[in-house]
């Protein structure tokens, strides 16, 4: 069933959500919100991660912007209406932002599709959009906020790579000595690390020369070093570059950065020994991987 042509959506992952959240910090922080539109699938209403009612959105009228955060997967927008409040999403499965100037209005949304559209006094457009499963959620207040996953999940838990305490030390300590693939921890929900996903993970992986299986236990000190070091270049890069390619800003300006190790390199091979890149499934996900540079063994 891998073997199909259906392009993949593009998953947005910590640095894409950082570049999008920094954007929107240097545009719309202090803009008043003059109309909202939201709609979203029956589909996706049933799944509990959009919110049920369409209305609710209506509770961001009026409101103003007050900042912009994002951690892990996800991004916050903190607005102040007669109270603070929040619209929260995290679009993993691929998605977009887009801001539009004053001028030609977005394009209608089709009717499949899940979109909130923001409109600021002044004309412009911030328009968000799920091209698959993710969160887009109005949150009317704190308590509110305390109950929601994501925000449990990226805000409120582990070491994330963009903050002081990321460093090796406590990654190394962070990983300890379990008997768990390197894939399943560092990747999923329970990580310790937020905001690694499937792609991050992969290539940061390739640069440290680690089999995705690898039982984290079985990692020397050396290995789990340079793995550190390969999640901070890979993040730090995919950031400076715009974004891996397929991503495209709040702006429409496509991401640059290139994976060491994709689904790309299924044909065009490995890039440090020319060899065929393989495409396993690791914890769910199918990850590429080069079986000479990547050893199953130390
Ligand atoms: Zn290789």
């Amino acid at each position: 069933m891998s073997t199909t042509m259906r392009r993949a959506v593009i998953s947005i992952e910590l640095p894409e959500i950082k570049i999008w959240a920094n954007q929107l910090r240097d545009t719309i922080v202090g803009r008043r919100i003059a109309s909202v539109s939201a709609q979203f699938t029956d589909r996706m209403r049933a799944a509990g991660r959009v919110n049920n009612r369409l209305d609710d959105f209506r509770g961001l009228e009026g409101a103003q912007i007050t900042g912009i955060r994002s951690r892990g997967f996800t991004m916050i927008v903190d607005c102040y209406a007669s109270a603070v409040c929040h619209l929260v999403t995290a679009p993993e499965a691929g998605g977009s932002i887009v801001y539009s100037p004053s001028g030609p209005k977005p394009k209608t949304a089709t009717k499949t599709a899940n979109v909130v559209t923001l409109g600021f006094k002044e004309g412009s457009t911030v328009r968000i959009e799920l091209a698959g499963r993710g969160i887009l959620q109005f949150i009317p207040d704190e308590p509110s906020m305390k109950t929601c996953l994501i925000y449990t999940r990226d805000f409120q838990r582990g070491i994330s790579p963009l903050e002081p305490l990321f460093t090796a030390r406590n990654f190394i300590s962070a990983l300890s000595r379990r008997n768990t693939q390197i894939k399943s921890m560092l990747v999923g929900a329970h990580s310790p690390v937020v905001g690694i996903g499937n792609d991050t993970f992969q290539d940061a992986a390739f640069r440290a020369r680690i089999h995705p299986a690898r039982k984290v236990r079985d990692l020397s000190e050396n290995e789990m070093r340079s793995l550190f070091e390969s999640i901070c270049t890979v993040i730090d890069s995919r950031i400076a570059e715009g974004g891996k390619t397929g991503f495209s800003d709040i702006h429409g300006v496509p991401g640059k950065y290139e994976a060491a190790m994709g689904s790309a390199r299924v044909e065009s091979g490995c890039p440090s020994c020319g060899g065929v890149v393989q495409r396993v499934r690791i914890a769910g996900h199918l990850t590429c991987l080069c079986p000479v540079c990547q050893n199953v063994r130390p």
